[in-house]
């Protein structure tokens, strides 16, 4: 039996690829909840009055979030939302229901919003239409965008001080890449824990998982038996292509160079940081000519607006 190189006393079962320790399972989960408390010290992402609404969705990442959220943060404090694309198949009301159970044992309060209630129609409907009307706008485009906007209006109306979503450490660093990869200097800007919040109907957004691996994640579900939703998203082959070469190109970096991830994430918040800090006096946002939302610099229509004009659901 190898003995946990941390305890010095656990039989050893997994492990930790970027630092070559082999951990039981209780030093394993202790040591990603304490890297996500010092990563949510370190941003100052939540302080302890704040209310934070933690977007959820039944996979993995989300069950990892409420569990450490509601250790590091006062529970009743905190609201977990899930939202409910309406694509058959995929949104499951098992899923939802376990998702609710778990969030309410742990003193967490539990909301639910479909795209159906938000706007009229579900995703299955706005990527029939697009496809009736020829348009190539890939369906994560709809959820994507509509999601975002369906987690900021929440937070705002309920007066919540914190955004709080499951991205884990994978996640990051790839839309850091798609950011550099694409020139866009404001998304990469936007991306940083510390980016100035550009209008006062948008709510702050925080990822308490951003150094967590994705395999950590998996690995932390199973150790403590969550009945995550497994189910793939039918229109998942049309997601766009560059995040998933991005994705396959880091992966097979991990493997050979396991730690690269975290490295790459805590350069570029280094660097970033100097950058950030200088662009903390950027205006704000204009404001959506038709539903008063906030849209990018020099546009008249945001982008659900535009979206759902393109599909005559104006
Ligand atoms: Fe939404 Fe695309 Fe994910 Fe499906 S694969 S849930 S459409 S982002
Ligand atoms: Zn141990
Ligand atoms: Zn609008």
């Amino acid at each position: 039996m190898i003995k946990c190189q941390r305890c010095g006393i656990r039989q050893a079962i997994i492990l930790q690829q970027h630092t070559g320790l082999a951990l039981c399972k209780q030093c394993f989960i202790e040591d990603i909840v304490e890297r996500v408390r010092r990563e949510v010290k370190r941003w100052n992402m939540v302080n302890p009055n704040d209310n934070v609404l933690l977007a959820v969705s039944g996979g993995k990442d989300s069950f990892v979030l409420l569990d450490i959220m509601s250790m590091i943060h006062d529970p009743s404090k905190q609201v977990a939302l899930s939202i409910v694309e309406g694509v058959e198949g995929y949104n499951r009301e098992e899923d939802i229901e376990n998702m609710r159970k778990y969030a309410r044992e742990r003193g967490i309060d539990f909301i639910k919003v479909s795209f159906k209630e938000f706007i009229g129609a579900s995703l299955d409907e706005l990527v029939a239409r697009s496809w009736e009307k020829g348009l190539n706008t890939s369906p994560c485009t709809y959820c994507g965008t509509l999601r975002r906007r369906i987690m900021n209006y929440y937070a705002r109306i309920l007066g919540m001080d914190k955004l709080a979503t499951a991205h884990n450490l994978d996640d990051e660093v790839q839309t850091l890449l798609l950011n550099i990869v694409r020139a866009d200097r404001m998304r990469l800007i936007q991306s940083h824990p510390k980016a100035p919040v550009l209008s006062d109907r948008i709510v702050r957004k925080i990822k308490p998982l951003r150094k967590v691996y994705e395999w950590e994640t998996v690995m932390y579900s199973y150790i403590k038996g969550f009945r995550f939703q497994e189910t793939e998203c039918k229109y998942i082959y049309l997601r766009p292509t560059l995040r998933a070469k991005i994705r396959e190109y880091l992966y097979r970096l991990e493997s050979e160079k396991p730690g690269s991830l975290l490295r790459l994430l805590e350069t570029m918040d280094n660097m970033l940081e100097k950058i950030v800090n200088i662009h903390q006096n950027l205006p704000k946002l204009p404001l959506c000519k038709k539903c008063g939302e906030p849209t990018s610099y020099g546009r008249e229509l945001c982008k659900v607006c535009e979206l759902l004009e393109k599909i005559g659901l104006g």
